[in-house]
């Protein structure tokens, strides 16, 4: 079992922090006139500072996660989460986070930012946690672990049973980033938390949920982590119109689950009518809506691609994805295109 103790892991600075206390916090009713915080009084529609515990928003999505208010955060993109989570809990200069090549490359900038070191276990052949190799790289210093699952760019779900693992046996932080679980809800750790009191999960807005442009993200965990990053946040992190937009499409909601299958059908045959390509040598099986393919020569079809217009994320520089592309899932016609595109793509 972990020794986990959330009062050692947190940095001293972060634990005697006085956190800014905003005007707008100190009362939350209503029909009250509001002299407090310098706002224009003579303009109406986003005159006053939003709500900085985005209550209602957050009601809204404790409703459809099935967990309490007090387990969410809330932030601009998950990018923002990620950042408060090394820089509350990992000391610039002394402290390390844990993560697995090839994966989502922010937890890596987030911390160099921050001057805090990377240690990284690739996954196996088979993008899988490498328990053994982990364990060993564990150390004293190591506050977070970093997995992704489903991964990006590889695309597939992580061993639930290696996550136990990690949750039972490592005493700092396990992040699990389910940024892509929507493609695949029934792998979530989400109904785990009470569990686990060292997980946090991320998820967000921007994938199957298409408001990438909205910066909507989402930390999960124990209300006492939660305090930790409402201590460290800006106080307005997300803007008005943000919390007011979020809130009504999630109420209002009827075609998420539609499109996310609709994406997922479009998945299955995008994957078959590049396996029929020969310039295509593998198609890696996917729990996203993205498709990690590899080609002959990922730099020359990348640039071809580009050259017809099509932008497709060229990975072939990572570990484990030698002459890969990551292809999104886009709209019948886009994807189309891409095959249209592909199947007159020829060597020069
Ligand atoms: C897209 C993505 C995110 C970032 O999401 P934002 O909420 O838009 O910041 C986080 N993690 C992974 C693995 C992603 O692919």
């Amino acid at each position: 079992m972990s020794n986990f103790n959330l009062d050692n892991l947190v940095r001293d600075n972060i634990r005697s922090l006085a956190p800014y206390a905003s005007a707008r916090s100190e009362y939350s009713g209503q029909d009250v006139i509001y002299l407090d915080a310098n706002e224009n009084s003579l303009c109406s529609l986003y005159n006053r500072y939003p709500d900085p515990l985005q209550q209602q928003l957050k009601t809204a999505i404790a409703a459809i996660k099935n967990v309490r208010k007090e387990c969410i955060y809330l932030g601009n993109g998950s990018d923002e989460p990620i950042d408060l989570l090394i820089r509350s809990f990992c000391n610039p200069g002394r402290d390390n986070i844990l993560v697995f090549p090839p994966t989502y490359g922010m937890y890596e900038v987030s911390a160099q930012i921050n001057d805090v070191a990377v240690k990284k276990v690739n996954l196996t052949a088979d993008f899988q946690l490498d328990l053994p190799a982990i364990m060993q790289a564990i150390d004293a210093q190591t506050k977070l672990i970093f997995i992704c699952s489903p991964n990006n760019p590889t695309g597939n779900l992580i061993d639930a049973g290696s996550i136990q693992q990690l949750l039972e046996q490592f005493s700092g932080l396990v992040v699990l980033d389910e940024a892509y679980i929507d493609f695949n809800a029934s792998y979530s750790f989400l109904q785990q938390l009470d569990t686990y009191p060292n997980l946090v999960i991320l998820q967000t807005f921007s994938k199957a949920w298409g408001m990438a442009g909205l910066r909507l993200g989402m930390a999960f965990a124990s209300p006492q982590i939660i305090s930790v990053l409402n201590k460290v946040k800006a106080p307005y992190n997300i803007n008005a119109a943000v919390q007011q937009l979020a809130a009504q499409m999630i109420t209002g909601n009827t075609t998420v689950a539609e499109t996310t299958q609709q994406l997922i059908a479009a998945r299955t045959a995008l994957s078959a009518a590049l396996q029929a390509l020969p310039s295509v040598k593998k198609v890696y099986p996917s729990d996203a809506n993205f498709l990690l393919v590899q080609v002959d020569d990922a730099n020359a079809l990348h640039a071809y691609l580009k050259s017809k217009g099509i932008i497709v994320r060229n990975r072939s520089g990572m570990v484990l994805c030698d002459n890969c592309l990551r292809i999104t899932i886009g709209t019948a016609g886009e994807n189309r295109s891409l095959i249209t595109a592909l199947n007159a793509y020829t060597y020069a």
